[in-house]
C-alpha cells in the first residue's frame, strides 16, 4: 500500500537509526509520489492515531504534482532551489522550523554520470543553505546523493554544520550502486 518501494528505504533507515517519532515536524524534499510522506505521516503521527503520542506535522515539496495523502500538506510542482519556495514552505509550516529535513531528491538523469553526480550534489548544497531558515537546532537531516568525485564536499559541508554525520547505504537501495545518504544529526543552527 505504498506509492512507491522508496517507502522501504525510508523505514529501513528509520528502523535502525530513530530520525521519525511522534510529535516531530518533517519536510520531506523531493517528496513525490509521496511514499516517503506515507511513512513520515505514520511515524511522526501526523494524523492523530494514536491520542497517547504527540501529533506530528508533515510537508511534501515536489516539481512534479503529488496525490493528496491524508495527514500530509503537499506544495507541488514547485522547484526547491527557487527562493520563492522558501517562502511557501515557511507560510505552510505550523511553526518557524522543522525538526527533520528529509531528501530523496535526485534531479533528471542526463545518462552523463559526471554531471549527474554534480547536479545531484548541488541539489543537496542548496538545501544545506535552505537549513538556515528552517531546520531547528539538533534537528536532523537525511540526503540522497550519488557517490562521486564531489561527495567529500558534501560531507564537508554537512560536518561543518551537524555534529553527527555517517553515510548510510541501505540494503533497499543496493541495485542502485551509486546511491547512498548522508544522515546528519545535531544541527549547530546559526
Ligand atoms: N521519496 C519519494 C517517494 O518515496 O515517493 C521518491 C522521490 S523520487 C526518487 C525524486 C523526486 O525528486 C522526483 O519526484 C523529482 O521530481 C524530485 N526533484 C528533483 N529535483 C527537485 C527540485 N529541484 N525540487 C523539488 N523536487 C525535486
Amino acid at each position: 500500500h505504498y506509492r512507491c518501494r522508496s517507502a522501504f528505504k525510508l523505514l529501513e533507515i528509520d528502523d535502525k537509526l530513530h530520525i521519525l517519532r511522534p510529535g516531530l515536524s518533517v519536510l520531506d524534499c523531493g517528496a513525490a509520489p509521496g511514499a516517503w510522506s506515507q511513512v513520515a505521516v505514520q511515524r511522526v503521527n501526523a494524523l492523530g492515531t494514536d491520542p497517547a503520542v504527540p501529533t506530528g506535522f508533515v510537508l511534501g515539496v515536489d516539481l512534479l504534482r503529488i496525490s493528496p495523502l491524508e495527514g500530509a500538506v503537499f506544495l507541488s510542482e514547485a522547484d526547491i532551489a527557487d527562493p520563492s519556495t522558501l517562502r511557501s514552505i515557511q507560510s505552510l509550516l505550523p511553526a518557524e522550523k522543522v525538526d527533520v529535513i528529509l531528501s530523496d531528491m535526485a534531479p533528471n538523469a542526463t545518462g552523463i554520470k559526471e554531471l549527474d553526480h554534480q547536479k545531484q550534489i548541488n541539489l543537496c548544497l542548496g538545501l544545506l543553505n535552505l537549513s538556515q531558515s528552517i531546520l531547528k537546532p539538533k534537528g536532523t537531516m537525511l540526503c540522497k546523493f550519488w557517490d562521486g568525485y564531489e561527495s567529500h564536499l558534501l560531507q564537508n559541508r554537512l560536518k561543518e554544520q551537524f555534529q553527527d554525520v555517517r553515510t548510510i547505504k541501505p540494503h533497499a537501495s543496493r541495485k542502485d550502486s551509486a546511491e547512498s545518504y548522508y544522515l546528519a544529526r545535531l544541527y549547530k543552527g546559526k
